[in-house]
This record gives structure tokens, C-alpha cells and sequence, in this order.
């Protein structure tokens, strides 16, 4: 899905506004686009950007033009995008970004644009940089800032922009579209947990870690049908030597507590969301008594990924914990 069609069809309310700013000219220096994680925001902030350039605006970016196609492919210089996924946004990137806006604009449109994707993930001198930015704007220079938690971000930050708020998506629905463009029920079912957009389930359901995560857990649930032995060890001989790294460890981590809280919600006799492995769900009720519990052992051992713990040993309490006999 376009990310024009994803905006008038899930976030109308932010698409009116940027269309009226647009219209009447009264477009704020700077936005901060705030969701939650799994959705688009990093797209939706370069789309607004392109809108304020585009060759031929309807009245938000066209997608398709030459200045359109320069800034998604990095070669338009008074375009620049700051992602804050890919490490911390420093003190050395916002000097960068005044630096070059410092001189008038290289293009002739004469507008000048920046995007910091998740500003939460900045560190302090380098929010003090911006915040001085940030009051003194230049004449034609826009701030698209994103954030996947509000509450991170600096009130003095917020009270220098317009914010946007996005609004989630049903589940139902991202899993009904990630469908329509072909991905996978089982993908699209897991994913949607983490994921409230269908163009990112559909990224992330093709990538390399997301597939080994999933043989994972396939490969461990299918185990924990047969005995408690089979588990460990199809854990210790299967499973450890193939999640080498966090991200993969992550994600393994995130399915498996999914379909816990989707087997908590069976034993309850509530619907579940893993419409594709409900028998095996079923099946998986009558052999484990330990399901709430081992739910917040996963969880746990989630959050002990940031702390550089051995994912082995990790992966291994983990099994242990939950083929343990009795409540
Ligand atoms: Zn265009």
C-alpha cells in the first residue's frame, strides 16, 4: 500500500491537516509524527517532506516525479534523514544538518527539510542542538520528527512542534490487508502483534531473521508436543546454534510470547489471533501447566536481551521453565 493510500485510509485525520497546511499555507517549521512501534512513521515523515517539493503535488507528493524519486533514492542535497533505528542520533548529526541548512538552499525549489526518526533515541547534547534549531528556524526550512514513545520525548520538544498523533490500525485489518498483498496467514498473524502496518509485515515476513526465528519457534513448539526432553533438546541442538544474534533473538522471543498469550487466552476458552495454529495450540494445552508463568519468563528474558546476557543460556532457562511439572 502507497503510503498516500495508508494515509487517507488509517490516519485521515493527519492527512486533512497536512492537506489544509498545505492548501493554506500555514504549514508549521516542524512536526513530530508520534505512534507507536510497527508503524510507518519513518515513511509517513519523508512522504510529508516530499509533499512540501514534489514537481507535481495532489496536494501531497505525487511519489513518481524526478524530485520525488531523488529523495527516496539519498541524491537531493537540501533532504536530509536522520534514523534513529539505525543508532543514536548525535550532537555530530544535528551540527551536520545546520551546518548545511546554514547556506541557502543547492536546489532551486529553495526549501530545505530534515528528518530525525525517533528523537527519543537522541542523546541530550544533541537535543540541546536541536532545540536551539528548533527556535530559531530558518525561513524555509521544515523538521519532520518522528517518536514511538511520547512520553521520552522532551516537553520542550513537543512544545516546538505541531504534533501528529497516529492512530493504531485494528489488528483484524493489517492482518486482512498483509493477506491481500500475499503474505502468509501464519506471517501475517505473528507479525501483526508487533507490527501495525501491512507494508512492514510484508518487509519483515520476506527477511532472513524473521524466517530462522520462525523454523525456530515452529521447531520448539512442535518438540514441546513430544516430551519435555525432546524440548531441551531440540532447544540446545536446534535451536541455540541457529539464533546467533539479538535481533533474531529478539524476535523469536516476541512469537513465543504471542502464542503463550494466545494459548492463556484458549485455556480461558477466549478467541485467538493465531487462527493457523490453533490445533497445535490445542494440542500444546493438554501437555504444558505452566503457561501464565512461563508467559512472564519469556517476557522477562526479552528484556534481559539489552543487558548482553548469553542468548543461549537465555533460550535454555526458558524451555526449562516451561516444561517444569506442577503450577
Ligand atoms: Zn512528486
Amino acid at each position: 500500500m502507497q503510503i498516500n493510500e495508508y494515509l487517507k485510509k488509517h490516519q485521515p485525520v493527519i492527512y486533512r491537516t497536512f492537506e489544509n497546511a498545505i492548501k493554506g499555507d500555514h504549514l508549521s517549521h516542524a512536526y513530530l509524527l508520534s505512534g507507536s512501534v510497527g508503524m510507518p512513521l519513518k515513511d509517513v515523515a519523508i512522504y510529508l517532506g516530499k509533499s512540501l517539493i514534489c514537481d507535481e503535488p495532489n496536494p501531497l507528493a505525487c511519489d513518481n516525479c524526478i524530485t520525488c524519486m531523488r529523495v527516496d533514492e539519498g541524491n537531493y542535497p537540501d533532504f536530509m534523514i536522520f534514523d534513529g533505528e539505525a543508532g543514536k542520533i548525535k550532537k555530530g548529526d544535528i551540527e551536520k544538518i545546520i551546518d548545511n541548512f546554514d547556506k541557502s538552499a543547492l536546489e532551486s525549489k529553495g526549501i530545505m527539510i530534515y528528518v530525525l526518526h525517533l528523537v527519543e533515541t537522541m542523546t541530550p547534547i544533541a537535543v540541546n542542538s536541536l532545540l536551539k534549531f528548533l527556535e530559531e528556524p530558518g525561513k524555509n526550512i521544515y523538521a519532520f520528527l518522528t517518536t514511538e514513545n511520547e512520553s521520552k520525548v522532551l516537553p520542550t520538544i513537543i512544545s516546538r512542534t505541531q504534533v501528529l498523533r497516529f492512530k493504531a490500525i485494528n489488528r483484524n485489518e493489517v492482518i486482512n490487508e498483509s493477506l491481500e498483498m500475499g503474505v502468509l496467514d501464519e506471517d501475517a498473524e505473528l507479525l501483526s502483534a508487533f507490527y501495525n502496518d501491512s507494508n512492514t509485515i510484508k518487509r519483515v515476513s520476506e527477511e532472513d531473521n524473521y524466517q530462522i526465528a520462525k523454523q525456530a519457534l515452529n521447531d520448539q513448539l512442535n518438540s514441546l508436543l513430544m516430551s519435555p526432553e525432546d524440548a531441551i533438546f531440540t532447544c540446545e541442538r536446534l535451536i541455540i546454534p541457529k539464533i546467533k544474534t539479538n535481533d533474531i533473538a529478539r524476535l523469536y522471543l516476541k512469537m513465543l510470547a504471542e502464542v503463550f498469550q494466545n494459548l492463556l487466552n484458549l485455556s480461558i476458552g477466549e478467541d485467538i489471533v493465531l487462527k493457523s495454529y490453533d490445533t497445535i495450540l490445542r494440542e500444546l494445552i493438554s501437555h504444558l501447566s505452566n503457561i501464565d508463568k512461563s508467559l512472564i519468563t519469556i517476557m522477562t528474558a526479552s528484556n534481559k536481551l539489552d543487558l548482553n546476557v548469553n542468548i543461549g543460556l537465555l533460550l535454555d532457562h526458558i524451555v526449562y521453565q516451561i516444561t517444569k511439572e506442577g503450577k
